[in-house]
């Protein structure tokens, strides 16, 4: 039984070595290249990925902020006017409340949604969306119409995120285009490598088919790899008690190991209900600029439940 995780991890490294090379530019370049602003961290490793020494990236949430509540600072709004093009993550809190604003502030600058072409989940509603409201605003609305907006965690998703980049690229920059074809393929043959290791990691026997997590970033990656993600909390609301027991007795009920917990979420709840079932507290970072690292991460904690 030891032999395959061992296996596992030295490939995982060998894919990260491989994914990670070849960006090696000095501060006085970077300074001068034109700039790309995008939402999140994930959608930064992606960009920079098919845009190599051609642009500098920005993300508009920061390290450690949720983007499903931030909001951009002056300096920020100031250094977005300079961008060549944004590039949104599609449906997050930060672009919803955001992208009018943002456009109306810099009317020149392009806009690409890189979930364009993606499979979308709709969350079920409890409140009522009128047209009404939506016409009252006058202008084109970016309502998510309830759409669960963790994209990125998904190899399927990562693909079509980076033949959306692919595109937005040669679209504002065409001189371009050979440069990012060719990275844009390397790029799918990491996203495809970290994909199958992901798959082995969780067709070992002994691999989590369900987990609880606080804040529900994982349904994409759930739904590509067959599993059950139970979230703690509902549309952006703690739970109830009434809610916090449902999940104990479901948690015991499933065998639930683990509860997955990110940094940029209360984790209270998380400990309550694992004080209660003994179940495992881990953290993830799914708004993790190491994509490949984290999607490895979170599907070797799925994999070996008992190792840890
Ligand atoms: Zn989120």
């Amino acid at each position: 039984m030891m032999k395959q995780p061992l296996f596992i991890l030295i490939l995982s490294l060998v894919v990260l070595a491989a994914c990670k090379s070849g960006n090696g530019q000095t501060a006085a370049d970077e300074a001068e290249r034109p700039l790309i602003t995008v939402t999140i961290e994930p959608l930064r490793y992606f960009t920079e990925a098919i845009a190599g020494e051609r642009f500098r990236v920005v993300s508009m949430v920061p390290k450690g902020s949720s983007p499903e509540t931030y909001d951009p600072t002056p300096a920020q709004l100031v250094a977005l006017a300079e961008s060549k093009a944004y590039l949104r993550i599609g449906h997050i809190g930060f672009e919803q409340t955001w992208a009018d604003r943002l456009a109306d502030n810099a009317p020149h600058l392009p806009f690409f949604d890189t979930s364009r072409g993606i499979d979308l989940i709709h969350e079920e509603h409890t409140h009522q969306h009128t047209e009404e409201a939506d016409a009252h605003a006058g202008h084109a609305h970016h309502h998510s119409g309830g759409v669960e907006p963790h994209v990125w965690n998904s190899a399927v998703n990562a693909r079509i995120i980076a033949g959306n980049v692919l595109q937005a690229l040669c679209s504002i920059d065409p001189a371009g285009r050979e440069t990012y074809v060719a990275r844009h393929d390397s790029l799918c043959r990491c996203i495809a490598r970290v994909d199958s290791l992901v798959r082995q990691q969780l067709s070992s026997p002994d691999a989590d088919r369900a987990f609880l997590i606080y804040h529900p970033a994982l349904s994409y990656f759930a739904r590509e790899y067959g599993l059950r993600q139970i979230s703690i909390e509902k549309e952006g609301k703690e739970p109830s008690p009434a809610r916090l027991k449902q999940l104990v007795d479901e948690c015991k009920a499933q065998g639930i190991r683990i509860i997955f917990v990110q940094p940029e979420f209360d984790r209270r709840n998380a400990e309550l209900i694992a004080r209660q079932t003994g179940t495992r507290i881990v953290s993830i970072h799914p708004l993790s600029y190491d994509w490949e690292e984290e999607m490895l991460n979170v599907a070797a904690q799925l994999g070996q439940p008992s190792v840890h």
